[in-house]
């Protein structure tokens, strides 16, 4: 099963019909069917690393001052327990929590996964991103999730590689800043070169401006530790920016030949 980081963007991307949703859309109408989807969003960002191991994960609507019809959408796709519990097994001795009532399905996972498979048949588990660790754990548990992929799960990671919302501008609706472009450049680089080597973006000069708070980066350091554990680099799938200061740009990891 291949693996692959959306860039996400705006919550708005649920509604809307853009190249990157039908990115989004290719993606899902082309991958095999996988039995369930592991997704690591920038939106569960905790103090632990945790598994959502309910049967009926909720729709949770993560934001605000969005339109109405944006806080009624439910992406109810059903949960996998058993999954969560594979989860745990495959990463020990790392340890992973298992949350049974506290998280559901935030909008980095189905503002994507809507488009990608707007059925929501499929069921779909959520593995937070630790707050307190760096780069190289989430490199480490990424490389560590691979045997689930042979064993037809999807892994799809949704953040933003560069995310500053502090400095957006309305104005560049399909474009980047300099630094933005420098930073994004340089992971791309890395993702397709040697994604193991990816904590090395933390001296990069535009680190503070590209990634001023990690939730948004690192959900694309578990799909450079999937790269690593094939020992092939990232495929790129397309780059672009958004407002200046997000970039889209989003990596698939191919399924094993
Ligand atoms: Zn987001």
């Amino acid at each position: 099963m291949p693996a692959v980081f959306f860039g996400h963007g705006s919550p708005m991307n649920t509604f809307a019909d853009n190249a990157v949703t039908r990115a989004w859309q290719e993606f899902g109408a082309t991958v095999p069917r996988p039995r369930a989807i592991l997704a690591i969003s920038a939106h569960w960002f905790i103090n632990a690393s945790a598994v959502t191991a309910m049967e009926r994960p909720r729709t949770i609507h993560d934001f605000f001052g969005f339109p109405k019809e944006l806080f009624e959408f439910e992406y109810p796709a059903p949960g996998d327990p058993s999954l969560a519990a594979e989860v745990i097994d495959t990463v020990d001795p790392v340890w992973i929590g298992l949350d049974r009532d506290s998280w559901g399905l935030d909008h980095g996972t189905w503002s994507v996964l809507h488009h990608a498979f707007p059925a929501a048949d499929i069921p779909v588990v959520q593995l937070s991103v630790h707050a307190a660790q760096p780069i190289e754990y989430h490199v480490a548990l990424g490389r560590a999730l691979a045997p689930l992929r042979d064993a037809g799960v999807l892994i799809v990671g949704s953040g933003n590689v560069v995310h500053h919302l502090g400095v957006l501008d309305w104005n560049l609706a399909e474009e980047g800043f300099d630094w933005a472009h420098r930073f994004d450049d340089t992971v791309r680089d890395i993702m397709t070169s040697a994604p193991g080597d990816l904590a090395r973006v933390a001296e990069h000069p535009d680190v503070t401006k590209a990634v001023p708070t990690p939730d948004h980066f690192l959900p694309v350091a578990y799909i450079a530790g999937l790269a690593a554990a094939t020992g092939e680099p990232a495929e790129l799938l397309f780059q672009s920016y958004a407002y200046g200061s997000l970039s889209m740009t989003s990596y698939v990891v191919p399924a094993a030949a």
